[in-house]
């Protein structure tokens, strides 16, 4: 074989939450979907977009999504200078680590946190450093001053649900030499945000995504917001149509239907707090959660043995087979129903 790059052939590439083909059959609690459809404003922009003939697709999509950049601008406070739209947030994620961190240089991140930062960075050939968590949650080590080129805070954390306050993430901002990403793919089911941190700090940039809160995983819609040089630095490098004709029109309706938007997550939260509750009752330890999936420890501290239990009844949750959160399971809010039969489950499991 003609020899790869080095450090692609010994990476072994990231392993997403698993998508079984029968989805329907199942009570998918892994990947923090949203179980509620989006907005219907969502279904009818689409079809309008696409038309009976399907003709507007013969036709490149806008290169900028500028329209969008002013809709997500004017719902986050912010000029649409500083948005960009994405592909995902994985895509700008990517596009972060290519804009500022070369071969050879390095990223930090939380462990345990979204691993596919590292998964990026390998692909780069940029070194990873992962700063662990304390006992009661805080970042272990971090130095005063941090040469790292970015620093992926991930907040509300995944897979552990809680969220580090604005206070306390402002000084990763003034620690960080290079770039403070602050991933909030979770942020819209949260109390608090860093927004304020991207207006102060040249250095931060928030990234956010359609996939959870807006129930938009499966369009694959994300932004980011920092300031202009940063957003005219990540232009440069994204794909030019990275978001096609039929994502934008579901971005724009799903931002604009605040409405429908702001009932989904309250339900979400409705049923997340009765979960845990729930779950607190059968001895259950539940890390109090800001985002729209908790992270519940059995009594016998043996997640695996939960998971295949669920996973006999047709109930899918994440386990995580590394040492540090095997002892739990990650669990998606579903619907109140959903959530009802996985809690009868867990019952009857032990
Ligand atoms: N960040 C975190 C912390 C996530 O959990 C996810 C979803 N797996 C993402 C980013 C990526 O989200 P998406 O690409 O669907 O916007």
């Amino acid at each position: 074989m003609v020899p790869l790059r080095s450090n692609i052939a010994s990476m072994a590439g990231y392993v997403p939450g698993y998508q079984p083909p029968d989805i329907a059959s199942w009570i998918k609690l892994n990947t923090n979907e949203n179980p509620y459809p989006p907005s219907p404003d969502v279904v009818t922009a689409v079809l309008a977009e696409m038309g009976s003939d399907g003709a507007s697709l013969r036709t490149y999509p806008s290169a900028s999504s500028q329209s969008l950049r002013e809709i997500a601008g004017a719902l986050y406070g912010f000029d649409p200078s500083w948005i960009i739209m994405a592909n995902g947030s994985d895509e700008v994620l990517n596009n972060l680590i290519r804009a500022f961190a070369g071969e050879g240089d390095e990223i930090g991140y939380v462990h345990p946190s979204y691993s596919y930062y590292a998964t990026l960075a390998e692909i780069q050939g940029a070194k990873v450093r992962t700063f662990s968590l304390t006992d009661d949650l805080w970042i272990a080590g971090f130095p005063e001053r941090y040469d790292g080129k970015l620093f992926f805070l991930t907040t509300p954390n995944s897979p552990l649900g809680f969220a580090f306050t604005p206070g306390y993430i402002e000084k990763f901002a003034q620690r960080c030499q290079g770039m403070l990403v602050v991933d909030e793919a979770y942020a819209d089911f949260a109390d608090v945000n860093a927004l304020d941190l991207v207006r102060k700090y040249e250095n931060v940039v928030v990234t956010r995504t359609l996939s959870k809160s807006y129930s938009l995983a499966g369009m694959r819609l994300g932004l980011a917001i920092a300031r202009p040089e940063v957003i005219a630095a990540l232009d440069k490098i994204r794909d030019h149509y990275n978001l096609d004709r039929l994502a934008q029109a579901a971005c724009g309706a799903a931002l604009r239907d605040q409405s429908y938007f702001e009932d989904c997550c309250r339900r979400i939260l409705e049923t997340r707090e009765w979960f845990t509750g729930e779950l607190l009752k059968i001895g259950y330890q539940v890390i109090p959660s800001q985002g729209n999936f908790i992270f519940a420890t059995p009594p016998d501290r043996c997640g695996k043995r939960v998971y295949e239990g669920l996973y006999e009844r047709k109930i899918l949750v994440r386990y995580f087979s590394d040492p540090l959160l095997s002892h739990g399971l990650r669990i998606s809010i579903g619907t109140r129903e959903e959530m009802q039969k996985t809690l009868n489950a867990m019952q009857e499991i032990g």
